[in-house]
């Protein structure tokens, strides 16, 4: 699960990382409201920054640094106007409903650093780097040498000693030194106590000396999070943080009716039971030259509604052009599917292509639903097997 940078800066100000202060509007006219008080609590600059489930955000324009209330005024009209395209975005981008209104900071030196797990060594890592900011990706394609990390033990986490050692290696002298440390054992805290996947802060800011800061101030400029969402029964907080309109609408539907639905760009719906054969299927669609239009497991046990549901959800997404079912009936019977094929038929309508391929619990009863309401889907052929079916829904979207 993700959530949106003004939800994460929450989380960090909490876990005591200094982070600037700001807050979230909707409208032009309150983007400009709240910039008028960041302005009068004796900030120079205000920042103004689209909140979407995607980074690349500055180089995209959809994060501005305002002298003004006019460059505040263009910098949110330009925002809730357009939708906002990155690397990170689909390529239609993203529309954008929220703007924070942050309290600027002035930057000496931008530094990265994030916590996630490593699969490979299987263990949590702290990285960083001492050249943050929007082109880390540059950074860690082209020079992975300027990127350090430092592996965490599964038992005792990360170190005071190891936190400090990162902060010298990166560079930071004198007072700032302790405030990197204290910032990198409770982001290294907070993933763990908050079930992250990933807690990330690019840029970690280093500030110009002060009066008050003579090596400069350490400060969160910018934070993302993601979250196992198989741990969200025991996150109250992140799970409140979630936010429907920035999921795919599908998604939600079939999670609501407890289906394991995944949004694809092709052209061929895919109705299976079981992930493995989910993803078998979706292997084969792919070898026979076809495209598969989403990953759907109804699981074992869903009723014979959310079956329906799920067909529903396939034949509402209109890049569509045929539906595969691949059932293997284990504990989902294959009639329970043909019942849902024949109430969809009827509620919904078949109008592409389907291909069936049935096997297992009850294979017999549902060969016989399917034969007797063949007038009612007309669309529809059976397949022998599973690579039958794949050649046959491909050839059927293709012609
Ligand atoms: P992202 O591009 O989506 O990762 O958005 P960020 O919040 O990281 O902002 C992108 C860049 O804008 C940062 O790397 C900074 O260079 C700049 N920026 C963001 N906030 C401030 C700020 O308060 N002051 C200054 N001077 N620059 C900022
Ligand atoms: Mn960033």
């Amino acid at each position: 699960m993700r959530i949106h940078e003004f939800q994460a800066r929450q989380i960090l100000a909490e876990s005591g990382i200094p982070v600037p202060a700001g807050g979230v509007a909707t409208t032009v006219d309150d983007v400009v409201k709240a910039s008028a008080s960041v302005f009068k609590s004796g900030s120079s600059i205000v920042v103004i920054k689209a909140q979407v489930h995607a980074g690349g955000r500055g180089k995209a324009g959809f994060v501005k640094v305002c002298k003004n209330k006019d460059e505040v005024r263009s910098a949110a009209t330009f925002m809730l106007s357009n939708r906002m395209v990155s690397p990170q975005t689909p390529p239609e981008g993203l529309e954008v409903k929220r703007i924070l209104v942050a309290s600027g900071v002035d930057i000496a030196k931008e530094f990265y650093v994030a916590v996630l797990t490593d699969r490979s060594t299987r263990r949590n890592v702290l990285i960083a780097s001492a050249e943050g900011g929007v082109d880390i990706e540059h950074v860690a394609a082209t020079r992975p040498e300027a990127i350090l990390r430092q592996p965490l033990d599964p038992g005792t986490g990360l170190q005071p000693f190891m936190a400090r050692d990162m902060a010298f290696r990166l560079g930071f002298s004198g007072k700032a030194v302790q405030q990197a440390t204290l910032i990198f054992l409770k982001l290294a805290q907070t993933f763990i106590d908050k079930d992250a996947t990933m807690a990330e802060i690019n840029p970690l800011v280093l500030t110009p000396p002060s009066t008050e800061f003579p090596d400069g101030q350490v400060v969160a400029i910018d934070a993302k999070f993601t979250f196992d969402d198989n741990a969200m029964f025991r996150q109250k907080q992140v799970q409140e943080f979630f936010d429907p309109a920035e999921e795919n609408p599908a998604e939600i539907r079939a999670n609501s009716f407890g289906l394991s639905y995944v949004a694809l760009e092709g052209s061929i719906g895919c109705l299976v039971n079981g992930a493995g054969l989910a993803m078998s299927t979706m292997d084969l669609v792919k070898l026979h030259g076809g495209d598969p239009a989403n990953f759907l497991d109804v699981g074992g046990s869903a009723n014979e509604e959310a079956v329906t549901e799920a067909f529903r959800i396939i034949l509402s997404d209109r890049r569509v052009q045929g539906v595969l079912v691949n059932i293997f009936g284990g504990i989902m019977p294959c009639d329970r599917i043909a019942r849902a094929i024949i109430s969809s038929a009827t509620t919904v309508g078949f109008r592409v292509p389907l291909v069936v391929r049935l096997e297992g619990t009850n294979v017999n009863e549902a060969r016989k639903l399917l034969d007797g309401a063949r007038s009612e889907i007309p669309t529809m052929q059976s397949a022998t097997d599973l690579t039958d079916a794949a050649k046959r829904i491909v050839a059927a979207v293709s012609s």
